[in-house]
């Protein structure tokens, strides 16, 4: 099994907690119907379907169909690609870690000033000298802002992904 932190990012990626059940599912049976994948995730045939395409889009299932003798229609049977899942989930954490280093970098590389009143208001040293340190939205006096509390948060971030990047070469989080 994935790690849970691994599920939870796949899940809010695939839809909630209704993608995890469906992925559970299909990791226990290993082919199967989409009927059956619904019951035994506990969600409805369209619901069971809507998460199966989806992840059929990024490769994560494979799907073969055969023909039912006595109705004629076609019957899908799914299988979940462990190797595929793995490579996904390590490319949407190296995306992450991507956008968290670039973000640094600009928190790093830039002074900040804020309003005071309105809270939404928040820009580098060069935008508040243009505006003679005045809040936009209201005229008000922008002071500097201390942002080594966000740098902190976006480094433990960093550091939690590349160490959970770095333990996933070694083969472990799959399913
Ligand atoms: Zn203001």
């Amino acid at each position: 099994m994935a790690n849970h932190d691994d599920l939870a990012r796949l899940a809010s990626f695939f839809g909630g907690e209704e993608a995890i059940n469906v992925v559970k599912a299909l990791a226990q049976a290993g082919t199967t119907t989409d009927d059956v994948i619904a019951t035994q995730a506990n969600v409805r045939l369209n619901t069971a379907r809507r998460i199966l395409y989806k992840l059929y889009d990024h490769a994560l299932v494979t799907c073969t169909r055969s023909r039912d003798e006595t109705t004629g229609w076609f019957i899908y049977h799914w299988k979940l690609q462990p190797d595929q899942l793995d490579t996904f989930v390590r490319s949407r954490k190296k995306k992450t870690l991507e956008k968290i280093r670039t973000r640094l970098d600009y928190e790093k590389d830039h002074s900040f000033f804020m309003c005071k009143a309105c809270l939404t208001i928040r820009v580098t040293f060069e935008d508040a000298m243009e505006s003679a340190f005045r809040c936009s939205g209201c005229n008000g006096q922008l002071i500097s802002e201390d942002n080594s509390k966000t740098i902190q948060v976006l480094e433990e971030s960093a550091r939690r992904l590349e160490s959970e990047l770095s333990e996933q070469q070694f083969g472990n989080g799959k399913f």
